[in-house]
């Protein structure tokens, strides 16, 4: 199918062009939508600011409108200034994983958002970028930029399988936001263009197959957490392709891969909440109580 877009093509024509990857990105970007490199980077830097205000009110700790997640971004938060000496993970994860937590909860609560890929997902990129932007002292401007190649490498998957759990699993979300902020953590950090494919590959590798359970349909359980999980495997996916490692597999084969599983996946395991978590014991009971 040619009108399917190629992430190898785009990422070959950046090395190709001696160019990073992102420069690449906003010359196709303000080409197609027509519009200067400064509203470009506008309409960015609006969706930053937003991602930035999501992470505040996730750590306050509000809780769900289903009640079944809230608070557990200000424990990470809360955990780590106590006991930092215990932590197992290093700083920018455990950040990666309290912004991703926080941001899901504020999804999880009716908080403004960011559907980068999706709601379900929105906590995997802020988790990303903002760990980044503590990490090596981002500003605004470049997360906009780290924010250009997610949104590039989002525009392939949803051409060529889908970010809908409802079509493809959380594969497909969650999944997708992983390979999308690997590829900007790889961008931020410097990397080349094909380092910025592997990492986007190795992600959503790693996250293949998952699907998606919530329990109650609700946007809470497991997904809040799940945001973490990925944020965590955006980062180890950046780093293995950072010190040179690449994934066998092509990323836009992965990305086919990943629409094949998605379409060979049960109903139920779709977003119907029929299945998976949302059929366990205590997930049924859940249900029950929310709504019967
Ligand atoms: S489990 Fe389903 S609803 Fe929840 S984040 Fe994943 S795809 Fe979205």
């Amino acid at each position: 199918m040619n009108d399917k877009l190629s992430l190898s093509e785009w990422l070959n024509a950046a090395a190709k062009q001696e160019t990073s990857f992102v420069e690449f990105c906003i010359a196709d970007q303000t080409e197609r939508l027509r519009i200067s490199r400064d509203e470009l980077l506008a309409r960015m830097l609006s969706m930053i600011v937003v991602m930035r205000e999501a992470i505040q009110t996730g750590l306050t700790g509000r809780p769900s409108r289903g009640g079944l997640v809230g608070g557990d971004a200000l424990k990470m938060e809360r955990y780590y200034g106590e006991r930092s000496e215990t932590s197992l993970v290093g700083t920018t994860m455990r950040r990666a994983i309290t912004f991703a937590l926080a941001v899901g909860e504020a999804n999880a609560s009716m908080g403004r958002i960011v559907a980068a890929p999706t709601a379900g997902a929105s906590g995997v990129l802020p988790g990303v970028l903002f760990a980044l932007a503590e990490q090596r002292g981002l500003n605004d401007q470049q997360l906009a930029e780290g924010l250009l190649v997610a949104g590039a490498i989002g525009m392939v998957i949803a051409s060529r399988a889908t970010l809908s759990g409802a079509a493809g699993g959380c594969q497909a979300e969650c999944g997708s936001a992983a390979a999308m902020a690997a590829g900007a953590a790889v961008s931020l950090a410097g990397g080349t263009p094909a380092q910025i494919g592997n990492a986007a590959a190795i992600a959503l590798k790693n996250l293949l197959g998952l699907v998606c359970d919530p329990v109650a349909g609700l946007v809470e359980v497991p997904c809040v957490k799940r945001n973490a999980g990925a944020a965590a495997q955006a980062l180890a996916a950046a780093e293995m392709a950072l010190a040179g490692i690449r994934s066998v597999i092509p990323v836009d084969e992965v990305i086919d891969a990943m629409a094949s599983v998605g379409g060979a996946m049960h109903c139920s395991l779709r977003e119907t909440a029929q299945g998976g978590l949302a059929a366990t014991p205590t997930g049924l009971a859940w249900t029950n109580k929310l709504f019967k």
